[in-house]
């Protein structure tokens, strides 16, 4: 039986992470939208000695399933509490120091000792990030093309590719004592089954920030090209096992996102319930109510888009819970995870879209950070699988093929 009820340490938490998001984010949002790939770093101290002093921040999302102590519900707590954040600033949210895409893959696809050997750094010293790099030049949607290569020789991995669109990688590779999990193939003939994570930590020769990328949103998250150039990694820092195992290779892959995509769903719901907060504000200061429990006919084209709003924020977060729920359980997500996604993502540039279209022409000022939200919305649309991605991975599922009869 699915219960949601949260804990009572779980409510105290989100009480807390309210007032981070609340006071520590919204205020220096617009600042590091406007300042984009300058580093807030005053907020990130905070952050990193709250992660580990009281358990602020999405450090919970640096860990991913791994039973310890806290909440029973681990990644349910984690995506209530990147809903939480993301409703404080979603770009912040992204570049907050911990081990991120790179440590879910870590998660997903190491041993036990790697996890603790990669992650261990992420509890002590200074500020770190971790980034996680797949998409290349020709390889996005389709994660299974990656051309990157890991070629073995004697007691090293060398790795030679260029991979783009890498979130915090900037930060994990020249700013902190962090790493890159990297996907390479070690055997092109094998496909799928070939492609394997490797870490690579800060600092290894061979790995270089090629450019940063300027974007429409989250500006405050650095999204950096990584080359790869003869760069030699230890055997041990291929996470997992070294065997081309038909069957087996490209389940990390699909581990990581069953464990990724519902916070990526979570975080488009914390922007989206931003602007529906908003809205909602606005609306009561203007005397417009929403009358509920009426028939749709009897109520206003705002009243119904405002309801509209409601219950889609509320859909997509109930199947995202879900999809965290299930991890929780031990159950396999791939479905819910990809459904908590698309719907999400969706969902958020709808909300986000409609509220500066309620706003009016203040919705469209940069004096409200509703116009931000809506640049902020789309990418939850898009990483960690797009759309178009994530619905073809539920029809696959519910229908019963594989990705050869339905691509
Ligand atoms: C800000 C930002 C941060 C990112 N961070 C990371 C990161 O940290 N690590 C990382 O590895 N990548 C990252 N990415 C890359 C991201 O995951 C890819 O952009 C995404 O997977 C899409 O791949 P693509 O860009 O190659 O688009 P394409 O695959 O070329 O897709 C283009 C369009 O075609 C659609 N499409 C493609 N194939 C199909 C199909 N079979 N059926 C229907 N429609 C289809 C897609 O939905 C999309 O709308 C990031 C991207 C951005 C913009």
């Amino acid at each position: 039986m699915i219960d949601f009820e949260l804990e009572p340490q779980v409510v105290s938490r989100l009480q807390m992470y309210h007032a981070v998001a609340e006071n520590m984010m919204r205020p220096i949002s617009r600042e590091y939208d406007e300042r984009e790939h300058e580093d807030p770093w005053q907020f990130f101290e905070t952050m990193w000695q709250a992660q580990s002093l009281n358990d602020v921040g999405p450090a919970a999302r640096s860990t991913g399933g791994e039973p310890q102590a806290g909440p029973k519900l681990r990644n349910l707590n984690t995506v209530i509490t990147t809903e939480e954040l993301c409703w404080g600033d979603v770009g912040l949210f992204l570049a907050t120091p911990n081990s991120g895409l790179g440590g879910a893959a870590v998660m997903a696809a190491g041993t036990p000792e790697q996890k603790a050997r990669f992650l261990k750094r992420f509890a002590e010293g200074k500020p770190k990030w971790g980034a996680m790099a797949i998409t290349e030049p020709a390889c996005g949607s389709d994660s299974a093309a990656v051309t990157t290569t890991a070629t073995r020789d004697g007691d090293e991995w060398v790795i030679n590719g260029t991979k783009i669109f890498c979130t915090a990688g900037h930060r994990a590779v020249d700013k902190s004592e962090g790493f890159v999990v990297v996907w390479a193939t070690v055997d092109k003939s094998a496909g799928r089954a070939g492609i394997k994570p490797f870490v690579v930590e800060h600092g290894t020769p061979g790995m270089q920030v090629a450019r940063l990328e300027q974007k429409l949103g989250i500006r405050a998250s650095d999204t950096a090209a990584i080359i790869f150039d003869n760069c030699r990694v230890p055997a041990g820092n291929l996470l997992g096992s070294a065997e081309v195992n038909p069957e087996g290779g490209f389940k990390d892959v699909m581990a990581t996102f069953d464990a990724t995509r519902p916070i990526v769903a979570a975080m488009a719901i914390g922007v989206g319930r931003a602007a529906l907060d908003f809205v909602r504000t606005f609306l009561k200061e203007q005397n417009v109510e929403v009358r509920y429990g009426l028939s749709p006919r009897r109520l206003s084209v705002v009243e119904r888009d405002f309801m509209e709003m409601e219950v889609q924020l509320q859909a997509a977060r109930l199947l995202t819970w879900r999809a965290a729920w299930m991890m929780d359980m031990g159950q396999r997500n791939n479905l819910e995870a990809s459904m908590a996604k698309a719907k999400a993502g969706l969902v958020v540039t709808q909300i986000t879209q409609k509220a500066v279209e309620l706003l009016g022409p203040l919705g469209y000022s940069r004096k409200l950070l509703v116009e931000k939200w809506m640049r902020d919305a789309k990418i939850n649309d898009i990483f960690e699988g797009t759309q178009q991605i994530n619905m073809l991975i539920v029809a696959r599922r519910i229908l019963g093929y594989g990705s050869k009869e339905l691509n």
